[in-house]
């Protein structure tokens, strides 16, 4: 595996391989690997002929500066972890290599409605840094197919939204979440919790699972009051937002009409620490 932090050393890596007619397969990290990552590495491996990793904790994507100072990194582990199951490139930049005039550069983009809910409006600014990142990392690389994660749902579909209204040759994949055997959704996050908190973190999943079941039986509203109670019952818990939403819309809904398009998701504090998952209620 090669490891570049500099944008001329991978864009001229990159050259090369296409030169000889290789597919390449993108994943993009803000590193702390885990199961999770390893799983779009995998794919990318799969279905092309040479994947990429980039590893960079974006600022511009954090609105909280103590989120962006304990977001874990992990880099030697990394990249042992990426260098096991064959990753061919990995891409570590530095702050002034991606933004070289300065963190206040974001991309000039809307969304629409997709960015006023849930992630978006708990965290004001978060997906136009995703967004402003993603770009920039996809000019650099120049993926034929990118991988994301169903774990981060809302970013996937602002992803989608920006490639649509650039036009970028990109294909986006999305994978299935990867869990811990107690249903916990794998996430840097969670080597921040506490032994206590740990134990108590699958409650996530599980109310997810429940209402899935229950998802046609009673109102959502019912549901939604239902699955908070369960979590804030739990020591250390704060729900931030458990929502049923259109899978592409994301905007709310409020009856089983839906249902075929409905997708369940959550952001909770437990401790300091936000978690967020979501689940298919459709399939
Ligand atoms: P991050 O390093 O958190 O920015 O995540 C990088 C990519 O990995 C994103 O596309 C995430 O959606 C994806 N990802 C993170 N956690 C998981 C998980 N548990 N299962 C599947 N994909 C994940």
């Amino acid at each position: 595996m090669e490891t570049y932090s500099t944008i001329d050393e991978t864009r001229g890596w990159l050259e090369e391989a296409r030169i000889t007619g290789k597919s390449v397969g993108f994943v993009p990290t803000m590193g702390a690997l885990h199961e999770g990552h390893l799983a779009l590495m995998q794919r990318a491996k799969t279905e092309n002929h040479c994947c990429v990793c980039s590893i960079y904790v974006n600022p511009t994507q954090f609105n909280n500066r103590q989120d962006l100072e304990k977001y874990p990194r992990n880099l030697n582990q990394d990249a042992r972890m990426l260098e096991n199951i064959g990753c061919d490139l990995l891409f570590t930049p530095q702050t002034d290599e991606i933004y070289p005039h300065g963190v206040q550069e974001l991309l000039d983009i809307e969304f629409g409605r997709l960015d006023k809910v849930m992630e978006g409006r708990f965290r004001p600014g978060h997906f136009r840094g995703v967004a402003t990142v993603v770009r920039k990392l996809f000019d650099i690389v120049k993926p034929d197919r990118a991988y994301f994660g169903k774990k981060d749902y809302q970013q996937l579909a602002i992803i989608r939204e920006m490639v649509r209204q650039y036009q970028l040759p990109v294909e986006i994949m999305a994978s299935d979440t990867v869990r811990e055997p107690d249903g916990l959704a794998m996430s840097s996050r969670n080597m921040r919790l506490t032994i206590a908190e740990r134990q108590v973190a699958p409650v996530i999943y599980q109310v997810l699972q429940q209402i899935k079941q229950r998802a046609g039986k009673k109102t959502i509203r019912e549901l939604i009051s239902w699955g908070v109670k369960q979590m804030e019952k739990k020591p250390g818990f704060s729900v931030e937002y458990l929502e049923i939403a259109n899978r592409y819309t994301l905007q709310p809904i409020s009856t089983w009409k839906e249902k075929d398009e409905a997708v369940v998701f959550v952001a909770a504090f437990l401790g300091d620490v936000r978690l967020i998952d979501n689940l298919e209620l459709f399939s």
